[in-house]
């Protein structure tokens, strides 16, 4: 698919610069250093521009001492700094571990700034604002889940710059885990195959996804995902699109799929409906102007592909 990387989050080249990992402390005391900031998995905004500060902005005084080392840009360092071990004063927790949190929050050495939740500004970032925000979201997210060694038990310590855990006791070296999805575009002839889960807004429905199992191939995980959803056979499976998904670990693969069956059998643990969805309802539904349909997400990539579907730019 030649607009694959166009997608949300679909990357913008930066240099990580994975061979400076090892390195981290002489870059950070260069003079042009600069990090972005997020609490609490929320990075923080100015308008629509992530921030960057230099290694002695006075909000630092609330970070943690751990920096991720994100990478280069115009040769200079660029890190992360998580400054979830700051409170903010009155903070209303209600929504901070929603879907869409609404809240932000502002730190008082950053007044013209705000954290806010990634899902609902992903849109209005830049593609490398938005690379950097995802991979240091995703990150962070994995240093807060994996803090013990999963070999012994031990607490681990955080080494190459944010990229790997090492545990004294055992030796064990740790990675950064990505969890594979695929998600789907499942066609027969004028129609996609849409679902929706439990708890979904009225009327949202979606391209079907789920879970790569450990010994499965992208296109397997597509067929067996559709037939236990829907009980649709699938046959030819093509790739389209992938988007890491910080949320809070997912890598996501678009693929296309050609329906071998149409009738339709739910399993109602795994979805709340399945429907198909001709091109002419799906442009109303992207129009606003289907009177029940409403589609996914923008920023997602069931957004993207069916977008692109629509516009027969699948190519
Ligand atoms: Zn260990």
């Amino acid at each position: 698919m030649r607009i694959a990387e166009t997608v949300t989050f679909g990357g913008s080249g930066l240099d990580r610069a994975a061979e400076l990992r090892g390195k981290t402390e002489a870059l950070k005391a260069q003079d042009d250093a600069q990090t972005i900031l997020l609490w609490q998995g929320k990075p923080m905004i100015a308008g629509d521009t992530l921030v960057r500060v230099a290694m002695d902005h006075p909000v630092m005084a609330d970070a943690g001492a751990d920096l991720v080392f994100l990478g280069r840009e115009n040769a200079a360092p660029v890190f992360a700094a998580d400054l979830s071990g700051w409170t903010p004063e009155n903070l209303e927790t209600a929504t901070l571990d929603s879907f869409l949190d609404p809240s932000e929050q502002r730190h008082p050495a950053m007044p013209e700034a705000v954290f806010a939740e990634l899902r609902a500004i992903m849109n209005r970032l830049t593609a490398r604002d938005a690379e950097l925000a995802a991979t240091a979201k995703a990150i962070m997210g994995w240093h807060r889940s994996h803090r013990f060694c999963a070999r012994c038990g031990t607490e681990s310590t955080i080494a190459m710059g944010g990229w790997q855990r090492d545990c004294a006791a055992c030796g064990g070296h740790h990675f950064p885990r990505t969890d594979p999805v695929v998600i789907m575009l499942i066609t027969h002839q004028n129609a996609v195959l849409l679902g929706r889960s439990p708890g979904w807004p009225e009327g949202m429905y979606s391209l079907l996804a789920g879970f790569v199992e450990p010994g499965e191939t992208i296109e397997a995980a597509v067929r067996r995902e559709v037939f236990e959803e829907a009980g649709v056979r699938v046959g030819q499976v093509s790739y389209l699109a992938s988007q890491p998904w910080p949320f809070p670990s997912s890598l996501m693969f678009g693929c296309a799929g050609e329906a071998l069956s149409t009738e339709l059998t739910i399993d109602p643990n795994e979805i709340e409906d399945a429907i198909w969805v001709t091109r002419e309802e799906l442009a109303l539904a992207f129009s606003g102007n289907h009177p029940k349909l409403l589609p996914a997400r923008k920023g997602a990539i069931a957004h993207f592909l069916l977008e692109a579907w629509l516009a027969d730019r699948l190519d």
